[in-house]
């Protein structure tokens, strides 16, 4: 196989079917996207572990949605690491690139020398989707359980949408012969077709008392659903994050026993949608004199993106409800 092909696989999210056993799934790879996001900010390794683990959970899950605009996956805890947003931007047509860009907030001073996961703490995964606007956006939300990133979405899945969903996940940073170190992720979600009535069980067996998959399947969907899951267990790491299995290879070699159906690839890519413009609307609410309260020494209002870093300087006299236009076209 050559280099190109190998390429061809990475930053993309392969949806596919396992149609007897009622079960959807997804295979994502990335690779330039996590370069693209964590080359914005300087963070600690740690930190970058935990941003490539919620990136591919939120490349993974947004390709499920039915989206017209915007998943978001949040974490908001007590810990070190106090929070961890990342956004997927569904393409606006077909064939184009879906958008990805995470950041992270950090205490530098208390961050331990434990797991990345254990900087976390206590707090809330949360799940979002905006599907645009005159549309009111949708939040669930969940206790941070489990052990890990992974867990928090398959508890959120179990327990808010009684959806039975796995997730197999590799990330780090790659050691390929002639290439500088960099982060790669590679993962694959599996996840039951949704149900008119789903079957709950008396009891939650998850962590913090939660629902979990085995929770919520019962009778053939539970034969299909652990058969399906001991095949994904015999993934390995490598295969995951790629690039030398391609993703239907991987496929092929799981589930040849299943009826897999594979769809179109998506490509996804980091990218940020902030702009003057945005930045200008959410400054659209405050007066004149608020805006003083806001401006810099040089008498600027200035505002930086967290997530792609981009730095907004703008005229105090052109924001707000109280601007003047007039100002603004002087600038
Ligand atoms: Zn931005």
């Amino acid at each position: 196989m050559t280099l190109g092909q190998k390429i061809a696989w990475d930053d993309t999210v392969l949806p596919f079917q396992l149609d007897q056993s009622d079960i959807r799934g997804r295979v994502a790879r990335l690779d330039g996207v996590l370069d693209g996001i964590l080359c914005q900010h300087d963070y600690p390794e740690k930190v970058e572990a935990l941003i490539a683990e919620m990136t591919l959970l939120t490349a993974l899950v947004g390709q499920t949605i039915k989206l017209r605009w915007k998943l978001s996956l949040q974490v908001q805890s007590n810990g070190p690491v106090r929070m961890i947003a990342t956004d997927y931007f569904a393409p606006s047509q077909e064939g184009e690139s879906a958008k990805l860009r995470a950041y992270a907030s950090f205490d530098p001073e208390r961050l331990t020398k434990a797991a990345p996961f254990e900087q976390v703490g206590e707090g809330y995964f949360a799940v979002l989707i905006d599907q645009g606007t005159d549309t009111a956006p949708y939040q669930g939300i969940t206790p941070i359980a489990g052990g890990s990133l992974r867990a928090c979405a398959e508890a959120y899945f179990a327990q808010s949408e009684q959806l039975p969903t796995r997730f197999a996940l590799s990330f780090g940073k790659s050691t390929e012969v002639d290439s500088s170190e960099h982060w790669r992720a590679g993962g694959v979600m599996l996840q039951h077709m949704p149900k008119a009535s789903p079957f709950a069980k008396e009891g939650a067996s998850g962590d913090q008392g939660l629902l979990a998959a085995a929770d919520i399947v019962d009778g053939d969907d539970k034969e299909n659903w652990n058969r399906v899951n001991i095949l994904l267990d015999t993934v390995d790491d490598l295969e995951l994050v790629g690039p030398s299995v391609s993703p239907t290879d991987l496929l092929v070699r799981l589930f040849h026993e299943e009826t897999l159906r594979v769809f179109d690839i998506q490509p996804i890519r980091f990218g940020c949608t902030c702009s003057e413009d945005r930045v200008r609307n959410s400054l659209s609410i405050y007066s004149a004199k608020d805006l003083e309260k806001m401006t810099t020494s040089e008498g600027l209002v200035t505002a930086d993106c967290q997530f792609c870093g981009a730095h907004y300087v703008l005229q105090p006299s052109t924001l707000g409800f109280e601007a003047r236009a007039d100002d603004r076209d002087e600038d």
